[in-house]
């Protein structure tokens, strides 16, 4: 399933994009923003395939909106800690008075609003966060993306 995004910069510009794929073209099919450096625009297209140009000026001077350069990247998150937990004992072991053993488990807490299992085709899989991205109309770094709903 397929979700709708929007993008807003305090500039004022705003725009709505379809991301990932729907129910019939998921395996052939993922849709995410693109950023064309010759007419400034971004734009749509399908990452699965081999030549993507833009969709205004069919310039083929793109990059896709999760390559590195296109967002102010702040640090990883810190995994989290989980209540610990102790593993259930035997009956024997509690005859004994062994200690419990304790079992400590992390949570890794992820920046993704959006992300897509492509590991099978793309070399990635890619993903929007909430940080900061390249608007492509103020040409700052103060845009962001937001999901607004789903498709199929
Ligand atoms: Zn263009
Ligand atoms: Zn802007």
């Amino acid at each position: 399933m397929g979700s709708i995004a929007e993008a807003r910069c305090d500039c004022g510009f705003e725009t709505r994009l379809s991301l990932g794929g729907g129910m019939h073209n998921y395996l052939t099919h993922c849709s995410f923003p693109y950023y064309c450096s010759d007419c400034k625009s971004m734009f749509s297209a399908n990452l699965y395939s081999e030549s993507i140009i833009c969709s205004k000026c069919s310039s083929q001077n793109v990059l896709a909106y999760d390559d590195d350069s296109m967002r102010i990247k702040t640090p990883d998150l810190e995994p989290e800690l989980l209540p610990i937990r102790y593993r259930t004992q035997t009956l024997w072991e509690k005859i004994l008075r062994r200690k419990p053993e304790k079992i400590q488990e992390y949570y890794q807490p992820t920046k993704n609003i959006f992300d897509w299992n492509s590991s099978d085709i793309l070399d990635r899989n890619p993903a929007l966060t909430y940080e900061d991205y390249f608007c492509p109309s103020c040409e700052k770094y103060s845009m962001k993306f937001y999901i607004v709903g789903c498709w199929d």
